[in-house]
């Protein structure tokens, strides 16, 4: 690296991913910048404390280290001495049919409804190379479950409308292993321990990048003013890139270009109800709530009810109805929620939340996300590979939960694209 830059490498954002990078080019003994557009670390990781859940911790994205017997992040916790509560060990799951609770017999054959999805996924992916998962549900036309998997792993986990998401994107980042959750929320716990000792400059949205100057320069403007760099790591959302929000000079390459396009943002929404009262709906704490789906793209709303005992019920909705409530407003949002809730548990749920707070989430709306997180279109699984590949002799890389797998759209994900970024920068 050159000493006349100002810095070693540039990061643009202060998530998961830039993070990562960061600490894996300080580990080498690089000067690293991290350019920030908010005030605030951690990007899609981030603990609000609302006036509506009278200032609880709650966390607004993601909530849960996936696959914790190999997320690298839970040693970092564990070593730190933080408590990392036992999500799954805490959940009590509950299923409907229609209006009543599944049957034990129900419960077995959608236990192993799991596992007859992914067959014949392996099956449909070994014949044709890719699909939309929306096919594995029509190749399974008999299993009474098969369009309730389809809705988890669709709308539900992976944000994605199923008859528009890769098949195989989902076979190659389905997660499997515990979840655990910190203590007090995962964003606190990123604020906590994964900023220190880093050089990260907040309110400094990067507006252009100047990526083929001179000796490999790059130059990142800002409204604070230019920062030059011997390579820059950019780790904004698919949703960010695509909006043309951080204009490049020259423009990316095309490959660049349509791997972006290839990773377009879902959204996930998530909608909290608070009870106004003391009636619990008879659900033990940490209750999860879902229901039979009847058909392929049918629409699923999960509760967790109570967590940790708290007084609220979190439904999550994804893919287009998302999209669809986000434009429709925040009443809707909720009545959609309480309409949800109405089926299984009747005219009790209106006396359950009245006079409730409410709160619902927008990631949406967010100018430096723009989405959730980003899904691969059918035939388009390959485009991570493709976004992660280092651009300008090196001197430019993308990293972030879009490029990682096999923890694509995760908080695992983003970390060790950044920390592969940062290695890629170090080997030249
Ligand atoms: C509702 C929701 C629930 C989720 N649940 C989970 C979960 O339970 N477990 C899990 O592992 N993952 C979960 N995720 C996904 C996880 O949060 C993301 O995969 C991860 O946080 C992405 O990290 P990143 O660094 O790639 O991107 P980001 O977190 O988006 O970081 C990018 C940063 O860049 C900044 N930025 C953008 N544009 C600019 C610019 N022009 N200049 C400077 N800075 C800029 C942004 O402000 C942001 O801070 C969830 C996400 C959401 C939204």
């Amino acid at each position: 690296m050159t000493s006349s830059f100002d810095t070693d490498v540039i990061v643009i954002g202060a998530g998961l991913a830039g993070l990562g990078a960061a600490h894996a080019l300080a580990r080498r003994g690089l000067r690293c910048r991290v350019l920030e557009a908010t005030d605030r670390i951690g990007g899609r990781a981030w603990t609000a404390h609302p006036p509506e859940l009278d200032g609880a911790w709650f966390d607004m994205g993601a909530v849960w280290l996936h696959d914790a017997e190999h997320n690298p992040l839970v040693p970092i916790a564990e070593a730190a001495g933080d408590t990392l509560l036992r999500a799954d060990a805490l959940r009590r799951e509950l299923t409907f049919v229609g209006d009543r609770p599944a049957t034990q017999a129900e419960l077995a054959d959608y236990a192993g409804a799991w596992d007859r999805f992914e067959q014949a996924t392996d099956r449909l992916l070994a014949a044709h190379g890719d699909v939309p998962l929306a096919a594995v549900t029509r190749a399974l036309a008999d299993d009474p479950w098969a369009a309730t998997v389809e809705a988890w792993e669709g709308p539900v986990i992976c944000v994605a409308d199923a008859d528009r998401f890769s098949a195989r994107d989902w076979r190659r980042n389905a997660l499997s292993g515990s979840n655990l959750v910190p203590q007090g929320g995962i964003g606190a716990f990123v604020a906590r321990r994964l900023g220190q000792g880093l050089d990260i400059r907040f309110g400094t949205p990067v507006t252009r990048l100047r990526w083929n100057g001179p000796r490999g320069q790059v130059t990142a403007e800002t409204p604070r003013g230019a920062v030059t760099a011997g390579a820059c790591i950019v780790t904004v959302s698919t949703g960010v890139l695509a909006s043309g929000a951080l204009a490049f000079d020259p423009v990316l390459p095309e490959a660049v270009r349509e791997a972006v396009a290839a990773l377009p943002m879902g959204l996930a929404t998530k909608v909290v109800l608070r009870a106004g009262g003391a009636d619990r709906l008879d659900l033990p704490p940490h209750s999860s709530i879902d229901r039979q789906v009847p058909a392929s793209g049918g629409v699923l709303m999960p509760f967790q009810c109570w967590p940790f005992g708290r007084d609220w019920v979190q439904g999550w909705i994804g893919g287009t109805p998302a999209w669809d409530l986000a434009r429709a407003g925040d009443a809707a949002a909720v009545d959609f929620a309480l309409a949800q809730l109405r089926d299984l548990f009747g005219s009790r749920v209106d006396r359950v939340f009245a006079g409730g707070a409410r709160l619902v989430t927008h990631w949406e709306a967010d100018p430096w996300v723009r989405g959730a997180y980003c899904y691969a279109l059918p035939g388009k699984a390959d485009a991570r590979d493709r976004l992660a590949e280092p651009q300008g002799d090196g001197h430019l890389l993308f990293a972030g939960e879009a490029c990682n797998v096999p923890y694509a759209g995760t908080l695992a994900g983003a970390w060790l694209s950044g920390q592969d970024a940062a290695a890629r920068v170090v080997a030249g």
